[in-house]
């Protein structure tokens, strides 16, 4: 087990800057989530972390000790990648054995850590088997008990659900976590799957442009991101434009694109009267019931009609049009309050759960009552 310090790390292929001086501590034997769309960095931050990669500038820690020179086999690390790549002519656990055989372990010693390794991914009664009778999932819980017998101080994993289905990759999910609440050993984990990220993490590192635009617990970044990239890509959301209609003391008054007033408390942030804004209502916060009439419509509420349902498998989205601009929200399949198209709604908010973001994607604050 051992920390790990990135510090101003870069990597740089030609013209082009895949890590851009990115800065990291991950705790001694925390679940850290490298997470962002494809091509931000995340697998080039992970194989400079593991030596597989030499940075262009920077420092890479593990525990107290620089390791930034030093080739992967100096490191005490291990990675686990998409594809499990497990020697085919070797048995399970000769496969969970081969790390430790070639660090010079006795025999019994080795067959003793894999089975234990092997019973800690639940693949105790496979070891005998060859593994290419398994099945994805056995396979990449094989791969991950040969990463993990050989004790390392780090371990990385490089997307490595992405190949499994849905069913098993969120069933992989929870064991995973189970895993290294079971091995308390550091976890480096990448991937672009915002759900993956929220259920295994202890702290998520959201990556943008090779690097890292907020980090946190899970809640902590999505109840409060602090950009509009992090707000869009941690869920789907309805984004309103508003314009800033006058400052006040606290913050700003501005109307949004359905004729709405929100005032947004701004702290700090610069913002000037006729500054555009994009608001975000994000849809389960939305309170939807049914109405008679039109009446009635406050600052923190608009009625509309529903235009559209669209199935989603176990959610329905509904678009409701307030004159022109739509909102969306949804329902779990099956919920008593099913509306229809034609039916009109009021839509109501708590004002605190808005956000307010400037022209160039940064967070200007949050609605208030
Ligand atoms: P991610 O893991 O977030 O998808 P990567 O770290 O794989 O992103 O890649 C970041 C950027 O660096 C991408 O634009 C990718 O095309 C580029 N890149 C990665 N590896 C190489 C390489 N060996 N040579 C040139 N460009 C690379």
């Amino acid at each position: 087990m051992a920390s790990v310090t990135l510090s101003g790390l870069r990597k740089e292929y030609g013209d082009l800057t895949a890590v851009d001086g990115l800065d990291l501590d991950v705790d001694d034997g925390e679940l850290l989530c490298l997470l962002g769309p494809s091509g931000c960095g995340k697998s080039t931050t992970l194989r400079m972390l593991g030596g597989l990669e030499t940075p262009t500038d920077g420092d890479v820690h593990i525990g107290d000790e620089p390791v930034t020179d030093q080739p992967p086999y100096e490191r005490n690390t291990s990675m686990v990648f998409q594809s499990w790549a497990l020697f085919p002519r070797k048995s399970v656990i000769e496969n969970v054995a081969f790390g430790l055989k070639m660090d010079g372990v006795s025999e019994d010693e080795r067959r003793e850590r894999a089975r234990e390794m092997l019973d800690v991914v639940e693949m105790g009664e496979f070891v005998d088997h060859d593994p290419t009778d398994l099945s994805g999932g056995q396979k990449q819980r094989v791969a991950l008990a040969r990463s993990l017998a050989i004790e390392p101080d780090v371990l990385l994993l490089d997307e490595p659900l992405s190949n499994l289905d849905k069913r098993l990759r969120e069933q992989m999910q929870l064991e995973l976590r189970n895993i290294h609440d079971a091995v308390e050993t550091t976890f480096v984990h990448v991937t672009h799957d915002q759900n993956e990220a929220f259920t295994l993490a202890d702290s998520i590192a959201i990556m943008h442009d090779g690097d890292i635009e907020q980090i946190g617990a899970p809640r902590e970044v999505y109840d409060d991101p602090v950009s509009l990239f992090i707000e869009e890509f941690l869920g789907d959301t309805n984004l309103v434009d508003a314009t800033v209609a006058e400052v006040t003391e606290t913050g700003v008054i501005a109307d949004t694109a359905f004729d709405t007033e929100v005032d947004v408390r701004t702290g700090d942030a610069a913002v000037a009267q006729g500054d555009g804004l994009s608001v975000s209502f994000r849809p389960e916060e939305l309170d939807v019931e049914r109405v008679e009439g039109t009446d009635g419509d406050g600052a923190s509420a608009v009625t509309g009609e529903i235009t559209d349902v669209l199935y989603r498998g176990s959610t329905v989205r509904f678009y409701v049009d307030l004159g022109g601009e739509h909102l969306f929200f949804e329902q779990s399949v099956g919920a008593d309050t099913a509306f229809s198209a034609g039916d009109v709604v009021r839509v109501s908010w708590d004002p605190d759960d808005l956000l307010a973001f400037a022209a160039d994607g940064a967070r200007v604050g949050r609605g208030e009552t």
